[in-house]
């Protein structure tokens, strides 16, 4: 398929991209699987060859690319075969990071994101409590001003690349309450006081690591103050709008993916003398489930135009993130139905497809809060 956004750059960079996927990533995702955790070197190798940044500006250590260097990127990453490996990655790139690059000082930036880029800093992203997740404007861990410094109390929970950061773009009240009184702070682990309190347990992407995380009297420089302060709520939700996106890319390329393995399955598996994908129940759910993943790529490429243009486009986002969340959601689980029993078993990727692709709906704001959203951007009272 020609896409018109993607250049002959991009697609170089698809094709190095591709081939590193899948001779360093894919044959060790099973084995990544049952350990629940990758190797650490992963991000450093990732981002010595560049792959963390290609979006970023090269006075940071990025690549100098457009964001489509980005989409490549997520579109690509579902080869390796392991979506919680890929959840972690994206959270060092694409969800833990880019604010570092919107509002931070030259110091921030050489301190923080030039080696999360290189892979030598492992970053979080820390909003979620285990009071409150979609209403962030409710988070309750403060950051008290003492002089110089701020003092963090407080807990998160559901910290990808929680249990191994080396730091946390971490969300704080430093105000009042509701969402004036938030603020954006980075956070590094080593600081005393702070403690994973435990690795989670989850239902899929087993590679990554998930934690829930205490702080007690933890003293953090104010230098480490992103952009404002009680501004934070306004730039949390900017940030979300990458992670949105990019959870879209990758819905649709998973989802792409689970379909071509069920249709090649299709054409193999035979019941009642013929090919189960010649049964017409099924040629014809395919061909629905096919066409409404060509509207949610398209969807999703007008998002990815306007924010690569910087214009405006939270509605364009929440309607991908959305349309192609719960479509990943409905395709594994039609492409699980597909695979009669064999779908149920850990042999077969789709049996951890299924699992895995559960948490689109859920990871990065709800179905509802998009639909809550959506709701206001469209007047709908
Ligand atoms: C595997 C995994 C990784 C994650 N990684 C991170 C991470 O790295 N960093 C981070 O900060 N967070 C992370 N999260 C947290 C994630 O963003 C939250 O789980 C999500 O935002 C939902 O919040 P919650 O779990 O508190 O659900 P709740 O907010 O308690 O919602 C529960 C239910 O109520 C619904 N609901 C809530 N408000 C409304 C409303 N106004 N209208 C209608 N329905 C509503 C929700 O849609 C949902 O169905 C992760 C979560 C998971 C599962």
């Amino acid at each position: 398929m020609s896409v018109p956004f993607f250049r002959e750059e991009h697609e170089l960079f698809r094709k190095s991209f591709r081939s590193f996927v899948e001779r360093e990533l894919r044959p060790h995702s099973d084995e990544w699987e049952k350990s629940r955790s990758f190797p650490r070197e992963i991000f450093r190798r990732m981002g010595e060859l560049g792959f963390l940044g290609m979006g970023y500006p090269e006075d940071v250590g990025g690549g100098g690319g457009d964001y489509w260097f980005n989409v490549v990127y997520g579109e690509e990453l579902v080869r390796s075969g392991s979506a919680g490996l890929n959840m972690a990655l994206m959270v060092q790139s694409d969800m833990a990071t880019p604010v570092i690059g919107a509002l931070g000082t030259r110091e921030q930036k050489a301190e923080f994101l030039t080696p999360a880029l290189r892979g030598e800093r492992i970053a979080a992203l820390g909003i979620t409590e285990p009071g409150c997740g979609s209403d962030v404007a409710g988070i309750r861990t403060t950051a008290r001003r003492v002089g110089d410094e701020y003092i963090v109390n407080g807990a998160k929970t559901f910290i990808t690349n929680g249990t191994r950061a080396d730091f946390i773009t971490l969300a704080v009240r430093t105000g009042g309450e509701g969402y004036g009184g938030i603020s954006l702070l980075l956070f590094p682990t080593d600081t005393p006081g702070f403690r994973v309190t435990r690795k989670l347990e989850k239902l899929g992407n087993h590679a990554s690591d998930t934690a829930e995380l205490s702080f007690e009297d933890c003293r953090v420089p104010v230098r480490y103050l992103l952009g404002e302060e009680n501004q934070g709520f306004i730039y949390v939700m900017m940030n979300f709008q990458g992670e949105r996106l990019i959870a879209a890319v990758a819905a649709v390329a998973g989802s792409q993916q689970a379909l071509d393995e069920a249709v090649k399955y299709g054409n193999d598996r035979q019941a009642f003398g013929r090919p189960i994908m010649r049964f017409q129940v099924w040629r014809h759910e395919f061909v629905d489930l096919l066409t409404e993943l060509e509207a949610g790529r398209w969807l999703t490429y007008r998002a990815c135009d306007l924010f690569a243009q910087k214009q405006e486009c939270v509605k364009e986002i929440s309607m991908a993130k959305l349309y192609c969340g719960e479509l990943a959601v409905r395709i594994a689980d039609r492409c699980l139905q597909f695979h009669g029993g064999y779908g149920y078993m850990e042999e077969f990727p789709i049996a951890r497809r299924w699992r895995d692709t559960r948490l689109l709906t859920i990871g990065g704001g709800t179905s509802e809060i998009m639909r809550e959203l959506l709701s206001k951007r469209l007047g709908l009272g």
